[in-house]
């Protein structure tokens, strides 16, 4: 699913003037959709496997157990990531103030939907209720050989109780989260949304994604070519930083309430 995106343009910096600028457009636009990434989830105490203090960072063998080949071949990366899933901060993570701000726009009628890179669940747990989830959500397993499905809850429930590499009930195959693995592509329909959502809205919200990796990137092209402004909160630079109209660098739990307000 990683593929590399545009190379940092030189020079991206605070721009004076983008905090009022961005809160003027937001309240301005009447169709807004959203596009948000690790960086939301970060203020829940949902570490962001690419940033600095992430799983991957830290240790890059972790990699594997989110590859499709790798987990698909070795029980041990499979009982590595379950380990991993079962020990998440996901489970006992609340949505932050900057989830409850998209809640409350949507709420207003002026959010169409929120694209998300996160597989976390905090966005509908805010009480949004058109979530785009790009990468799949961890909330439910998926078995690879007859494509049952059932609560990721029940899973882990089994692995909490001794099973490191719980099987599917019915036919005894591998299951897996139903998030997108390196090495599998992501969901044509939940694309095809995507890019209606960034095409038809009069604003793009982009939070807490460095807009590196695609589809994400590419959506802020469809937006803008489209007419949509483009505001980008994040808390370090982007690739579009120069392309949008307004540019809001800080803490996101804090900084995307503010500008939104109520
Ligand atoms: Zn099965």
């Amino acid at each position: 699913m990683a593929q590399p995106g545009p190379t940092q343009e030189p020079g991206d910096q605070d721009r004076a003037g983008d905090q009022g600028r961005a809160g003027a457009l937001i309240r301005g636009a009447g169709r807004i959709t959203a596009l948000t990434g690790a960086g939301i989830s970060t203020g829940s105490g949902i570490p962001d496997f690419r940033g600095p203090d992430g799983l991957w960072t830290r240790d890059p063998s972790a990699e594997r157990i989110s590859t499709l080949e790798w987990y698909l071949a070795d029980e041990d990366v499979r009982r590595a990531a379950w380990r991993y899933r079962a020990e998440s901060p996901v489970w006992n993570a609340a949505p932050n103030p900057a989830h409850q701000a998209l809640a409350r726009l949507e709420h207003q009628g002026r959010l169409r939907a929120v694209i998300t890179q996160n597989t976390d669940g905090l966005h509908q747990a805010a009480g949004t209720r058109t979530v785009i989830e790009l990468h799949g959500n961890v909330r439910t397993w998926r078995c690879e050989d007859c494509g049952a499905t059932g609560p990721m809850t029940q899973a882990l429930a089994r692995v909490r109780a001794g099973d490191p590499d719980p099987r599917c009930s019915r036919c005894g195959g591998v299951i897996r989260a139903t998030t997108i693995l390196f090495g599998e592509n992501l969901d044509p329909d939940v694309l095809d949304a995507a890019y209606a959502a960034a095409e038809d809205c009069d604003l793009l919200l982009v939070v807490g994604t460095s807009l590196t990796v695609m589809p994400a990137a590419g959506l802020v092209s469809v937006a803008g070519s489209a007419g949509a402004r483009i505001v980008i909160v994040n808390g370090g630079p982007t690739p579009y930083d120069r392309r949008a109209d307004a540019v809001v660098r800080g803490p996101i739990p804090q900084v995307l309430p503010a500008l939104i307000g109520e």
